[in-house]
C-alpha cells in the first residue's frame, strides 16, 4: 500500500498532466460536437472570408464587357409614373430589349421572373414572347422553392431546360427543391435558355455562393409521386456554356462533375462544395453609389434615349454601349426586394450576383475550399510553430510578440493564398486552436518549471541518505528561528543527538549497516516529534532536531521520550540478526541557554558530552 501511494507521489506531475490533457480532450469533444459551436465555428469562418474579400477585392479587375442594366429608385419612379403599378406591362421590356439588341450585344439575360400574372396584358407579354423568338441570345430564369403542395401543386419543367449531367464525385448533394414557381409557357415555347436563379442566404444573412446544380423531381402529375430527379443548371452557366461554345471554340455538350466537385467546362471549371454551389469570388463595392465597378445603366436612361431617337434628339446614351457585350437586366430597387448582402457590399442588387458569376467563371477565378488534409496540417503546422515558441523561448514577452507574429502572418497568408490561387484556406480553427495551445503551453511550461524548482529546492536542503534536512538548511533555519522568536518574544528548543558507539557499531557490522541503522533512525525521529518541527543531519552520525515554541522543560520530555523509543527499536539486519543501538541528546532553549546559534549549538553539545560521560542512552544536563 505504501509502495503504492509513493509511485503515485512521485508521478504526481505525470499524472496531473495526464488528467489535464484528458479533462481538455473530453471538452474540446464535446466542444466541438455541439450544433451551436460548429455554427459558431462556421459563421467566424465566414466572417474571415468576408474580411480577407474585402482586402483583395481592392485589387481586382472586373470585365469591363459586362453590363448591368437595372431598375433602380429613379426608374421605378419613372416606370410606376407612366405604367401606374408594378409589375409594368411587358412591352417594356420588349422595348427595352429590342434598344440592346440592335447594337449587337454578345448575349442578353433577364434576372426577372416572368411569371403567369393576373393582371396581364396579352398583347405586351406578347411583344416580349416575340422578343425571345427572334433574340437567340436572350435568356431568362424561374425559381424554385418548397411551397406547401396544398398551396400549389408543382408543375413539370419542359424536358429541354433540364440538364444531363454525368457526377463522378461521391461527395455531391446538391440542394433538392421540392416546388417551382413556373414562368409563361409562351417564353418556355420560345426559348430554351432559361435557367434557375435561386440565391439561397448563409445562416448571418450573406450571399456567398450560388447553388449552380439543383435538383427537382419529375413528378407524376396526377398522384405528384416522384417519377425521377432531375438537375437544373443556374441561369448564368448556362449563358456561359453558350458563350464559351461560341466565341472561344469550346465543344462542352455533355456536362461531367468530375472526383473532385469540379463542373467542367472545357479549359475551365466551375469549382463546387457538397453542396453543388459555387463560392464566388467578389468584386469591389458596387450597387447603389456610382463607386459601382460594374457598370451599370439605369432603365430610365434606355427609355429616354428611346424617346429621344424617336425624337430625332441627341440620346443620353451612346449607340454602341452594348455593341459585343454581355448585357444583364434586372432590378435594383429596395421595393422590389432583390438587394442581396454580399461579403463586400452590404446592400448589392441580385443581378449584379450574376454578372459576379459569369466573370468568376470567364477569368477561373472562383473560390474553392482547400481539401479538410491540408487545413488540418496547416492548423497543426501552425500550433506546433506557437508550441515551440513557448517551450524554447525564455522571455515571455518575446514569445508572446512571437506568438502575436505568427498568427497575423498566418492570417495575411491566407488571405495571399485567396488572392493568388482562389484558395479558402481556414482562418479560424487554426487560429482558435493555436490561442488554446498557446495558453495550455504556458501552463504547462510554469507547471513544468515548479516541478524542476521543488526538486532543485529538496536536493539543496536534503540529506541524500537520511532524507533529514542538511547542515545548511538547519544553520540557516535557526538563524530564522532566533529572529522570529525574538520578534515575537517566543522561544524555541534544539536537540543535539549522537548514536553511541556507532564506531564500534560499523566495525562489528559494517559500513553498509551502519548506513541502514542511521536511515532507520533518521525515519524514527521525524515519526516521533510534530510536524513543525525540523529534524536535520547536523554531520556523521550526529542529528539535530529544532522544537518550534517549545520551552526547556518540554525539550527535556520530548528528548526523553526519543532517547527511550531508540532505545526500545530493535533493527532486523538480516532475518536472523536483530541489533539495537541508544543514543545520546542534549538540549538547549532560546533564549535562556544562548541567544546565537553558536551560543545554543554549544550548550547542548556540552549537555550531550556529559550524557556521553554519565554513560550515554541519556539526554544530558550541564550541572
Ligand atoms: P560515542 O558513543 O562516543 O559517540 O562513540 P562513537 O563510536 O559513536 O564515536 P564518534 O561519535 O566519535 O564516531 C562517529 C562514528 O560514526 C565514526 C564513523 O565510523 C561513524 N559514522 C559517521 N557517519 C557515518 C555514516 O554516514 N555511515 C556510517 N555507517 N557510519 C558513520
Ligand atoms: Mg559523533
Ligand atoms: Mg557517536
Amino acid at each position: 500500500m505504501n509502495k503504492f501511494i509513493n509511485l503515485i507521489y512521485r508521478h504526481r506531475y505525470d499524472i496531473f498532466f495526464s488528467f489535464i490533457l484528458f479533462v481538455i480532450f473530453i471538452f474540446g469533444f464535446i466542444f466541438l460536437q455541439n450544433v451551436e459551436t460548429k455554427n459558431l465555428i462556421k459563421t467566424l469562418e465566414n466572417k474571415s472570408f468576408d474580411i480577407r474579400q474585402n482586402i483583395i477585392s481592392k485589387n481586382k479587375k472586373v470585365n469591363k464587357d459586362i453590363i448591368i442594366v437595372t431598375v433602380d429608385d429613379p426608374s421605378y419612379e419613372y416606370l410606376i409614373e407612366t405604367y401606374g403599378d408594378w409589375p409594368i406591362p411587358r412591352n417594356a421590356y420588349a422595348e427595352i430589349l429590342d434598344y440592346i439588341q440592335n447594337q449587337k450585344p454578345k448575349y442578353v439575360a433577364f434576372d426577372l421572373l416572368f411569371i403567369k400574372s393576373l393582371n396581364r396584358i396579352p398583347n405586351s407579354d406578347n411583344k416580349l414572347i416575340e422578343g425571345f423568338k427572334k433574340y437567340k441570345n436572350t435568356y431568362t430564369a424561374f425559381n424554385f422553392d418548397d411551397y406547401s403542395f396544398d398551396l400549389r401543386k408543382p408543375p413539370s419543367i419542359d424536358e429541354k431546360i433540364k440538364s444531363k449531367i454525368k457526377v463522378f464525385s461521391d461527395n455531391f448533394y446538391p440542394y433538392e427543391y421540392t416546388n417551382c414557381r413556373i414562368i409563361m409557357p409562351e417564353i418556355i415555347n420560345a426559348t430554351k435558355n432559361i435557367g434557375h436563379i435561386n440565391t439561397p442566404k448563409s445562416d448571418d444573412g450573406y450571399t456567398r455562393t450560388v447553388p449552380i446544380i439543383v435538383k427537382y423531381p419529375k413528378y407524376n402529375q396526377t398522384n405528384y409521386t416522384v417519377i425521377q430527379d432531375d438537375y437544373y443548371l443556374y441561369m448564368t452557366v448556362k449563358m456561359i456554356i453558350d458563350y464559351l461554345n461560341e466565341y472561344e471554340n469550346e465543344n462542352i455538350e455533355d456536362l461531367v462533375i468530375d472526383s473532385n466537385n469540379n463542373l467542367l467546362l472545357g479549359k475551365r471549371k466551375i469549382p463546387l462544395t457538397e453542396k453543388g454551389e459555387a463560392i464566388l469570388n467578389w468584386y469591389g463595392k458596387s450597387g447603389t453609389e456610382v463607386d459601382t465597378t460594374f457598370k451599370y445603366v439605369s432603365f430610365w436612361q434606355i427609355f429616354k434615349s428611346i424617346q429621344a431617337k424617336k425624337e430625332g434628339k441627341r440620346a443620353i446614351l451612346p449607340d454602341n454601349l452594348f455593341e459585343d457585350k454581355i448585357v444583364y437586366i434586372g432590378t435594383n430597387v429596395f421595393a422590389l426586394s432583390d438587394i442581396k448582402t454580399v461579403p463586400t457590399s452590404k446592400y448589392l442588387p441580385g443581378v449584379e450576383i450574376h454578372a459576379t458569376l459569369f466573370n468568376n467563371i470567364l477569368d477561373n477565378s472562383l473560390i474553392h475550399n482547400a481539401s479538410l488534409p491540408y487545413n488540418i496540417l496547416i492548423s497543426i503546422i501552425l500550433s506546433a510553430a506557437v508550441i515551440f515558441t513557448v517551450f524554447r523561448i525564455k522571455s515571455v514577452y518575446v514569445s508572446l510578440i512571437l506568438f502575436a507574429f505568427l498568427t497575423v502572418t498566418y492570417s495575411y497568408f491566407t488571405t495571399y493564398v485567396m488572392e493568388k490561387y482562389n484558395v479558402w484556406v481556414w482562418l479560424v480553427i487554426p487560429v482558435a486552436c493555436s490561442i488554446f495551445l498557446f495558453i495550455c503551453s504556458f501552463i504547462i511550461k510554469y507547471l513544468l518549471k515548479s516541478r524542476d524548482f521543488e526538486y532543485t529546492y529538496k536536493l539543496a536542503t536534503t540529506d541524500g541518505l537520511t532524507e533529514l534536512y542538511n547542515h545548511r538548511f538547519f544553520q540557516e533555519q535557526i538563524r530564522q528561528k532566533i529572529i522570529q522568536s525574538e520578534k515575537n518574544k517566543t522561544n524555541f528548543s534544539l536537540i543535539l543527538i549522537d548514536i553511541d558507539f556507532f564506531k564500534k557499531f560499523n566495525d562489528k557490522y559494517g559500513h553498509q549497516a551502519g548506513d541502514a541503522v542511521l536511515k532507520h533512525v533518521a525515519s524514527t525521529l521525524k515519526k516521533s516529534v510534530r510536524s513543525e518541527d525540523l529534524v536535520c543531519r547536523y554531520g556523521g552520525e550526529e542529528m539535530t532536531i529544532i522544537l518550534n515554541n517549545t520551552n526547556r522543560n518540554d525539550a527535556i520530555k520530548t528528548a526523553q521520550k526519543i532517547c527511550e523509543i531508540i532505545a526500545e527499536k530493535k533493527y532486523e539486519l538480516t532475518p536472523e540478526l536483530e541489533v539495537n543501538i541508544t543514543i545520546s541528546l542534549g538540549v538547549s532553549t532560546y533564549p535562556e541557554n544562548g541567544k546565537t546559534p553558536t551560543e545554543l549549538i554549544e550548550y547542548a553539545d556540552k549537555c550531550l558530552y556529559k550524557a556521553k560521560e554519565n554513560g550515554r542512552n541519556q539526554v544530558g544536563f550541564i550541572s
